[in-house]
């Protein structure tokens, strides 16, 4: 067992590392670069987006010859953790969900006409991109089968009719990617499909206002009234649609893993200088035994969570779907998240509830890793599942 990194991903790494800090950490230090829905403003992401792109660090996720730079998911692993640690990291390097998930779906599975029109202009940075798959009651959230949105043939093209929410980034996005009902089949009763925003049936209802801070486009409700969508813009065959769930979430969780890894040791590192010089009680509030089990405790639930991702990644990078080892990933990093930002609001005492940190921030943006990509319930409910099918093998080596 070798977590070296390889001397390639390795200088991704560093050097992801170093843009974070020279460029990105000292813009996210000002607020006024937020805009009304404190995520980083468009003018100042498109120069960082442009730099991050010369110096080779852009899309990393993606092919060279589509414009990336061809990572394995371990090389992702080491290099979104970076990222994330600046909360408008990820963004600047298009490596952000949703628009994330979608490209490696879309490189995944897509045909190379599909790859033209859908994902090349997604991969350049020209369009942002939605999922669009969670449903209000009684349409599908954990379970994809309560699906209400259809999709139903007429000669060469799909009608869709129905209801979504939460889609983030809707509001910007330009590619959609949906997911409707095409059949009653309990497995393939599912169909994915491609739309632009300029196709006309469908409209944005609300933005629904969110307790964190908000994703690009923002977490919007959509109706959709008759939405005409071509047969070539169907993703993979009839009835694949949860296949093709099933393939985005995948990675997709993962990779929220990942950049929350990042954003728990920034939490982290917040507090670094105030328990350095800080006293109380005779003592630096670094020097206190009770300090330093809270901070031991949260490094280490980062590092289980770590361990966790990197393992799963691993499983991905071999051409296995790592169900198993995603869910553990994700219901852990998600509590490591919480936990780092909240001992972190703890240590530096008032300044973690003010505005003059990043942490409140993050403490807002965590809560909603319990519930995205799958709620922690739903992952644990899997995770029983394997067990009981698996038995004592759950805990195989392979
Ligand atoms: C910030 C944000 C962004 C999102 N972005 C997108 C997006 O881009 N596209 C998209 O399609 N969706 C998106 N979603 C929706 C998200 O994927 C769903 O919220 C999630 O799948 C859970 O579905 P639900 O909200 O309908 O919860 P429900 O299915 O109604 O579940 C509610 C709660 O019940 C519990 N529960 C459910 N099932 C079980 C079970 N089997 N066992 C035990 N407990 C259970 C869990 O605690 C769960 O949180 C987003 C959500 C948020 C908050």
């Amino acid at each position: 067992m070798d977590f070296t990194l390889s001397p390639e991903i390795e200088d991704y790494r560093l050097r992801v590392r170093e843009f974070v800090a020279e460029y990105i950490r000292p813009i996210e230090a000002d607020r006024a670069n937020m805009d009304e829905h404190e995520n980083i403003r468009d003018d100042v992401l498109a120069p960082l987006r442009d730099k991050a792109r010369q110096a080779g660090l852009w899309a990393l996720q993606m092919p060279k010859d589509r414009g990336g730079q061809g990572l394995p998911i371990v090389g992702m692993a080491a290099c979104y953790e970076e990222m994330g640690r600046s909360i408008f990291g990820p963004v600047c390097f298009n490596s952000a969900a949703p628009d994330d998930g979608n490209m490696i779906l879309l490189n995944r599975v897509a045909t190379e006409a599909q790859k033209e029109r859908w994902l090349q202009p997604i991969i350049d940075g020209k369009v942002r991109s939605s999922f669009v798959m969670t449903e209000p009651m009684p349409g599908s959230g954990s379970d994809p089968s309560a699906m209400k949105t259809t999709a139903t043939r007429k000669g060469d093209s799909w009608i869709i009719n129905g209801r979504k929410w939460f889609i983030t980034g809707a509001g910007v996005a330009q590619h959609f990617i949906l997911m409707a009902k095409t059949s009653n089949d309990p497995r393939k009763g599912l169909t994915a499909f491609l739309f632009d925003a300029d196709q006309p049936g469908w409209e944005i209802v609300r933005r629904i206002p969110i307790m964190g801070p908000e994703e690009h486009g923002g977490h919007c409700e959509i109706h959709f009234d008759g939405l005409e969508i071509k047969d070539e813009n169907r993703l993979m065959e009839v009835g694949d649609g949860l296949k093709a769930t099933q393939i985005r979430l995948g990675t997709a969780r993962l990779t929220h893993c990942m950049r929350w890894t990042g954003m728990a040791k920034r939490a982290l590192e917040e507090t670094f200088d105030y328990i350095g010089k800080r006293e109380s009680f005779g003592l630096k509030l670094a020097d206190h035994e009770g300090v330093q089990w809270m901070l031991g405790e949260a490094a280490m639930q980062i590092d289980i969570g770590r361990l966790l991702t990197m393992r799963a990644a691993a499983k991905l990078d071999s051409g296995d779907f790592a169900r198993k080892e995603v869910s553990m990933a994700k219901i852990v990093v998600a509590d490591a998240l919480h936990k780092a930002i909240d001992t972190a609001i703890q240590l530096v005492g008032a300044r973690g509830y003010s505005k003059d940190t990043p942490l409140e921030w993050m403490y807002r943006y965590a809560r909603q890793a319990r519930l995205v990509d799958g709620a922690s319930e739903t992952h644990k409910m899997v995770l029983a599942r394997y067990l009981l099918n698996e038995d004592i093998d759950f805990w195989s080596w392979d």
